[in-house]
């Protein structure tokens, strides 16, 4: 187990990074510390790193290595994507209209938020009880002022898929951009992104065992973005700033990993989330509300509801046991309110105090997924029984 006696089913939030990247970034930072600008060997030798790792990344997903830019990470290329489409729209006195759907990651979210401050107007799609949403639900909602589409291709805390190739073929004729937050949905289903058709693809490294502060944003030749970052004009212009080149290396690395094998590796994790799925039933009941699509969905993630618990509660008891969940998705700076997603998905408000989300990865394995059963058990059918909520017989 590579976390030693304790078991690590958060890898949504974050993967450990893998031993064979954390060797390239070490070389890198040792070897390679020149600036990429410089025109000397330092510089080149450094250069030449940036221009392999920006073709490891596009080889993954089957695109140009020129219409790869390497960012800070997903929150990065998302802000980049929906203010660099939208703010020049905005800078003509025009009022862009975007979609999304109201279970976006925060970094669409607050984007949105933002640009609406400015004078954007935003369409928020709902989504069906299993948290899908449907092609037609985003023609609808077209206007003439429409400018992109925003929707993530799964879902960071239920794992649904959302079905982007029907969206495209519904945005590319009207040459609406298209853009996707693919952060979750990268390393855990094989992507063609040319074949999806989006326009503009978010990715992040340390959801795929390369180190935080990397990512990247592909975009299709020929869309114009507004850069957010001006200086000495880095990666094509987009993106100013000295590059991170030992992050890029990693996230290089981590792609062609990911590469190797990633259909068997996805049945792999698949079948042990599905074991989880209904040893915990097997053993909890009818009571366990589990969310989302059951097949519509990426082959790691386990969202569900616990009844008559307080989803900090549980994750306190597991902690105590070494064993690491997710509460939801919504604690992302310490303070916890119920799921928005779930809330979107119409779960009351209660069964989303009690959601939790399981999210299996790379060094998962069955001894693990036994124990977690074992040791949940346990501890909900210890809360329920002091809890006054639990109907008695
Ligand atoms: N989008 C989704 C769907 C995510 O799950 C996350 C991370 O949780 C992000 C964006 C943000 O990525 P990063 O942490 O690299 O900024």
């Amino acid at each position: 187990m590579m976390t030693g006696e304790k078991i690590y089913f958060d890898y949504n939030s974050t993967t450990p990074v893998d031993p064979r990247v954390l060797e390239e970034i070490a070389k890198v930072a040792r070897e390679n510390f020149g600036n990429p600008s410089s025109s000397h060997c330092f510089g080149e030798s450094a250069a030449e790193i940036v221009k392999q790792s920006r073709q490891q990344v596009a080889t993954l997903l089957k695109v140009k290595a020129e219409e790869i830019y390497f960012t800070s990470g997903g929150t990065e290329s998302d802000n980049l994507a929906l203010k660099g489409v939208v703010l020049p729209y905005l800078a003509q006195g025009r009022k862009p209209h975007l979609i999304i759907s109201m279970v976006e990651h925060p970094a669409v979210v607050e984007s949105c938020l933002y640009l609406e401050s400015l004078g954007a107007l935003i369409t928020r799609l709902p989504v069906a009880e299993d948290g899908t949403i449907t092609a037609a639900q985003v023609a609808a909602a077209f206007t003439d002022e429409t400018v992109l589409v925003s929707l993530m291709l799964a879902n960071n805390e239920t794992g649904v898929l959302f079905p982007l190739a029907e969206i495209a073929a519904l945005t590319r004729p009207k040459k609406i951009l298209l853009h996707t937050d693919a952060v979750q949905a990268f390393g855990k289903v094989e992507i063609d992104v040319t074949a999806l058709g989006v326009d503009l693809f978010s990715i992040s490294g340390h959801k795929v065992y390369a180190p935080k502060g990397v990512g990247a944003l592909w975009l299709r030749s020929g869309v114009k973005l507004e850069p957010l970052l001006h200086g000495g004009g880095q990666e094509s212009g987009l993106r100013s700033g000295t590059e991170n080149i030992a992050g890029m290396a990693g996230f290089g690395i981590a792609c062609e990993i990911l590469a190797v094998g990633m259909a068997a590796e996805g049945s792999r994790i698949q079948a042990l989330r599905n074991r989880l799925e209904s040893e915990l039933a097997a053993a909890l009941g009818q009571q366990l509300i589990f969310h989302g699509h059951r097949q519509l969905r990426v082959p790691n993630t386990i969202s569900l509801s616990v009844p008559y618990i307080d989803g900090e509660a549980l994750l306190a008891h597991l902690d105590l046991e070494d064993i690491a969940v997710s509460a939801g998705s919504a604690c992302s700076s310490g303070e916890h309110q119920g799921s928005p997603v779930l809330k979107a998905m119409g779960v009351s408000s209660e069964l989303a105090q009690g959601s939790l989300r399981i999210s299996l990865g790379r060094w998962s394995t069955r001894a693990e997924v036994d124990h977690f059963v074992e040791k949940f058990s346990a501890i909900v059918r210890r809360l329920w029984a002091i809890s006054p909520l639990y109907p008695k017989k």
